[in-house]
């Protein structure tokens, strides 16, 4: 008997991601390549479905037969109608129906749903976040995004869109971000955002980072700056939603323990008084393929729920 897989989607602010994941969302197989600048949606989805045929031919030789796909989308997706529609580094989402080429090509259901929405729920299942009951997770990559999951389904109040901490407003009139908006968290302490604070010294924001801890003023000033802004966009989801617990990941936060201690550390000055005693704020542990074991596990669950609930609309 063929053994159950799925195929599960990536595409990321700098990355496209194809993975094969067992009946359990565990990564059997993956493949990743940079995301070329000039890229346009039709381009990337022909890649990405390029790099999961490739995984699904090697894979159904060895007796795995794939019966879904989950695609972490990098953008807005419409949930109720299952739209990638609008992604803030790449254009031309709104011109393709990605679902109904991914369900062309591949003939499974496919199950879209946002990039960071679903790195939390991998994040709340199998990372940080276990044991939770409710877990609020922000990633700081190329981007500022978030997720709110409460037993260990993806909290949606509305068509896709909420959770999104990285257009919580942190300056007013600070620098403009892709959302169209002034002062985001995104434009400030995203890598790209933090960066753009230090360009003339430094090389990127690791290098923010490498010369913070080595005691430099100015260093010092633009890492003291972020962490605030996080802290208190953090400050608000404690009064907000009350999460059990908050995690924080994407490259900017993995990579950088000392600043998540920071982060915390100013965070708890602010929380609620009587929240205090139980915030919990952690680093992610999943590591670079995250997205890709939310998206198969958010796959994993909805094909589940339509096999109970057949005429239940997604999520
Ligand atoms: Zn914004």
């Amino acid at each position: 008997m063929k053994r159950r897989a799925v195929v599960a989607l990536e595409s990321g602010g700098t990355k496209l991601v194809a993975s094969l994941t067992d009946e359990r969302g565990e990564v059997l197989d993956h493949l990743r390549v940079a995301r070329p600048v000039t890229n346009q949606a039709a381009q990337t989805l022909r890649q990405l479905i390029g790099m999961g045929r490739a995984l699904r031919q090697r894979w159904e030789g060895e007796g795995w037969q794939v019966e879904g796909l989950g695609f972490g989308f990098g953008g807005l997706v419409r949930r109720c109608r299952q739209e990638a529609y609008l992604c803030l580094h790449e254009h031309g989402w709104e011109h393709v129906d990605a679902r109904r080429e991914l369900e062309g090509v591949f003939g499974v259901p496919v199950f879209i749903e946002n990039d960071c929405k679903v790195a939390a729920l991998a994040e709340a299942k199998r990372g940080a976040g276990r044991g939770a009951e409710s877990m609020f997770y922000a990633t700081i990559g190329t981007g500022v995004g978030g997720g709110f999951v409460v037993g260990g389904r993806i909290q949606s109040l509305h068509d896709g869109g909420e959770a999104e901490i990285g257009h919580l407003c942190a300056e007013v009139g600070g620098p403009s971000c892709g959302c169209g908006g002034r002062g985001c968290i995104e434009a400030l302490c995203s890598g790209p955002g933090m960066w753009a604070l230090g360009r003339h010294r430094f090389e990127n924001a690791q290098a923010i980072f490498g010369a913070w801890e080595q005691g430099d003023s100015e260093a010092t000033e633009i890492v003291e700056r972020c962490a605030g802004h996080m802290a208190r966009a953090l400050g608000a989801v404690m009064a907000l939603l009350h999460p059990r617990r908050i995690v924080l990941g994407g490259g900017v936060a993995s990579g950088n323990p000392k600043y998540v201690d920071r982060i915390r550390e100013l965070t708890n000055d602010l929380v609620v008084s009587y929240f205090r005693p139980e915030f919990d704020l952690r680093v992610a542990e999943l590591g670079e393929l995250v997205v890709s074991q939310g998206a198969a596990l958010f796959a994993l669950a909805q094909m589940e729920q339509r096999r109970s609930e057949p005429c239940l609309v997604v999520n």
